[in-house]
């Protein structure tokens, strides 16, 4: 029973799961969700809830946030009763959302003006790797404060890497997001060829989960597409947000810019389902 007290901030389709294998594995965790109803589905299971982030930093020794985007980052730690208001020092806070090295690098240096810490740990997996605890984990940050967090980064993931300095994980994560959107695209793009030349899709994914290009993600996706399933795992919406924070980032090459472009298109239509629903659009298209 460990009793390093977690605050964990964000309890979307990633952050309730992960949230939950840390009070399974007998942490005390103390919840803050922007809105409240979410809470209900860990506060059943034994977590408590802080009315702002700046009241759940005063509670825990290790923060957890896993939020949307930069945007929403920025609202956690710098909004009314954010985690900078609240006047604590000596804790950890770690970033595992999907955003720009950029805000991870700012938000670090305002937590260590404050005499805390800030890790960058975003993750690669979905919410099925989440519920198994079998995410992929990696950091940016000091190697120091990631040695005093990493057991509890290990209740979360089959690995955690600690990559380089703040930000590092963001631009790795960003790496990993990028070939995501170029790989969704090309199987609804090969999807949609195949059909047009009158190859069941059936047969079409048949062929592929045989061949030399089969792995989970093809097979995962491929049901998605034959059972025209595209309730989200992944939201559309943020791998068009990570081709973006890629882009300004430097993936201005002849994949990024056409995966920007597509699924640019895509959200705004297609953001809320998943993100293989990119086909929607190929397959609607002359
Ligand atoms: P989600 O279901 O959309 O949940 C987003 C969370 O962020 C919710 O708790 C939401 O609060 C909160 N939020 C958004 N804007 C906010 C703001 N301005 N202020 C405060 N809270 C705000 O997202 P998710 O799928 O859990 O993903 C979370 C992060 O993990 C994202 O960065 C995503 O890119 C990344 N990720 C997702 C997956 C995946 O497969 N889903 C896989 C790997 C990484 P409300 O409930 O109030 O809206």
């Amino acid at each position: 029973m460990s009793t390093t007290k977690i605050g964990w901030i964000g309890l979307g389709k990633m952050g309730i799961p992960m949230s939950d294998n840390l009070l399974k594995a007998g942490y005390p965790v103390t919840v803050y969700n922007r809105s409240k109803d979410k809470e209900e589905a860990v506060t059943a299971k034994g977590a408590r809830t802080a009315s702002s982030p700046a009241s759940l930093i005063e509670h825990s020794d290790v923060v957890v946030v896993m939020v949307s985007d930069d945007r929403a980052i920025h609202d956690i730690f710098l909004g009314e009763a954010g985690l900078l208001s609240a006047k604590t020092t000596g804790k950890i806070i770690i970033n595992m959302s999907t955003v720009s090295s950029a805000i991870s690098r700012e938000m670090s240096i305002l937590c260590s003006n404050q005499n805390n810490h800030y890790l960058d740990a975003p993750v690669s997996g979905s919410v099925k790797q989440a519920e198994s605890a079998q995410l992929v984990i990696m950091v940016g940050g000091e190697e120091n404060i990631y040695e005093k967090v990493k057991e509890v980064l290990e209740r979360l993931g089959k690995l955690t890497l600690l990559v380089g300095g703040v930000g590092a994980g963001n631009a790795a994560k960003l790496a990993v997001n990028s070939m995501i959107g170029f790989y969704t695209q090309g199987l609804a793009e090969a999807v949609v060829f195949a059909q047009k030349n009158n190859i069941k899709v059936e047969d079409f994914l048949t062929i592929i989960n045989n061949g030399a290009l089969a792995n989970i993600y093809t097979k995962t996706k491929g049901e998605a597409i034959l059972n025209n399933n595209f309730e989200p795992a992944f939201y559309l919406k943020h791998i068009y947000k990570d081709l973006g924070l890629a882009r300004d980032q430097g993936l201005n090459t002849p994949l990024g810019e056409a995966a920007y472009e597509s699924f640019r298109q895509a959200e705004k239509t297609l953001g809320n389902e998943d993100l293989v629903a990119i086909i929607k659009q190929f397959a609607s298209s002359k």
